[in-house]
């Protein structure tokens, strides 16, 4: 099934895809649902139930928030961060169902949080009802959050059908698939992606469009290596990346430099992005948020460090990369998981290692072979990592952990370019195959529930 680039990156408010765009837009979708198919003016109270992983670390993770947002009629574009909609909902008791009619709303009770329950189909489901004046349901509706803000409602999840496929020239299923249909029609794999992408609307909107996300990527690092402070939560975890730019700029005008002076500069674009979205700013699903800082590193790390060309190659080079990243993801999308609640860190971390892996070998000219490569040594090397952050934040690991990954996506890149001889053991797909039994194997402690790991270890 194939996953078009802007359904993988997409915009939203951080801190996480799963927790709050996918809920924010199952609450949206569910009061669209009732303002077309009941009397949304009959509507007196609204209760939200979350389970599972929303349910446990939803607090941390802003999930709440979110549901409110959704229930508001808000959707992420179009969030005015300096206003204050929860506060407002937290002081009046009163919330504007889908912008249309007021109903009252009580934070603590109208959202309920079902801890101890799992629903079979997926670890992050969430079900709203309305009822009327006597306390009658009008509408009741059970979503599930199934990653990277993709949702899909308890009828589609039965046959794990989030929509109809797309009318696009190239399906792939499996990436010996999308590597065949290259090498038949004589396509690298992101000619392959604007081919499809440029059958779903104009070239020039489809170029305009990947260059938006390209810059907004850009955008948010530029924030995140200015802002100072204290990150919101609880934990209290100082914004670390403005001194760390500070730091390089003096060793950089000193002409202080060492060998390893490239790490620090991915360690602190991932760090830049990472911390915005801990603060809950506007973000890129790459392929989620918690995720979201390793590939505008290894963009900037390719702008600045490896290629040195006009500024229409440039814009090549992110076109290049995000389409062959976009590819990538699809195939863990329809092969396996990309959400931490149903496979760890692996699904979050380790594909958007797989995926700027993958991006960097093709933009540094790499053939099909090592792109393929590159993209199966770097999650190859994510396997078995989980999903514990601490009080359900996504702060600790997930920030170090995005330069972590970054900087492995690199190191990846750069083992498959040195393989010339395009044999390899390991093949993309069966690494995908792997990650998701292991992520299935993996306790469902340490799959964004907070309840094991650093998570119980780290006294805060
Ligand atoms: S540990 Fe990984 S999967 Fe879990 S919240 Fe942090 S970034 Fe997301």
């Amino acid at each position: 099934m194939y996953y078009s680039l802007f359904e993988i990156f997409s915009v939203g408010i951080g801190p996480s895809s799963s927790h709050t765009v996918g809920p924010m837009r199952a609450a949206k979708r569910y009061v669209d649902n009732l303002r077309n198919t009941a009397d949304i003016n009959a509507v007196k109270r609204v209760k939200t139930t979350l389970y599972g992983s929303l349910a446990l670390t939803g607090v941390g993770h802003g999930t709440l928030n979110a549901v409110v947002y959704g229930l508001l009629g808000l959707e992420a574009q179009a969030i005015d961060l300096e206003q204050d909609y929860i506060g407002q909902v937290k002081a009046q008791k009163k919330l504007n169902l889908g912008g249309e009619i007021e109903i009252d709303f009580d934070f603590d009770s109208d959202i309920v949080l079902e801890k101890k329950t799992f629903l079979p189909e997926h670890s992050n489901g969430m079900k709203f009802t309305a009822y009327d004046m006597n306390g009658n349901s009008i509408l009741e509706e059970v979503y599930f959050s199934v990653g990277g803000g993709t949702i899909a409602r308890q009828d589609e999840m039965a046959q794990r059908i989030e929509r109809a496929p797309l009318a696009v020239p190239y399906q792939f299923n499996s990436c010996r698939e999308l590597l065949d249909m290259c090498r038949r029609d004589g396509l690298s794999i992101a000619d392959l992606v604007l081919k499809n992408e440029n059958a779903l609307q104009s070239s020039e909107n489809v170029r305009q469009g990947i260059l938006r996300l390209a810059d907004i990527m850009q955008e948010t690092v530029n924030r995140g290596i200015k802002a100072d402070g204290v990150l919101p939560g609880g934990l209290k975890l100082k914004r670390r990346a403005a001194k760390m730019n500070a730091d390089l700029a003096l060793k950089f005008s000193e002409n202080d430099v060492d060998a390893l002076m490239i790490v620090d500069w991915i360690n602190l674009w991932a760090f830049a992005v990472a911390e915005e979205n801990a603060a809950g700013g506007k973000i890129v699903t790459a392929p989620t948020m918690g995720s979201a800082g390793v590939l505008p590193a290894v963009m900037r790390y390719y702008q600045r460090f490896v290629i040195q060309k006009s500024p229409y190659e440039r814009q090549q080079a992110d076109i290049v990369f995000l389409a062959t990243a976009s590819a990538i993801c699809s195939l863990y999308r329809a092969n396996a998981s990309i959400s931490g609640a149903e496979v760890g860190c692996q699904g979050e971390i380790g594909v958007a290692c797989s995926m700027a892996a993958g991006g960097l070998a093709a933009v540094m000219g790499g053939s099909l072979s090592q792109i393929e490569n590159a993209a199966e040594i770097a999650m190859e090397h994510n396997l078995g990592l989980t999903c514990d952050p601490v009080k359900g934040l996504v702060q600790v690991p997930c920030i170090e952990r995005n330069a972590m990954g970054a900087v492995k996506a690199v190191n990846a890149a750069r083992l498959a370019m040195h393989n010339t001889n395009g044999s390899y053991l390991v093949s993309l797909d069966s690494i995908i195959k792997t990650m998701y039994e292991t992520g299935l194997n993996l306790s469902s402690k340490y799959k964004e529930t907070s309840l094991a790991g650093l998570a119980t270890n780290v006294s805060c």
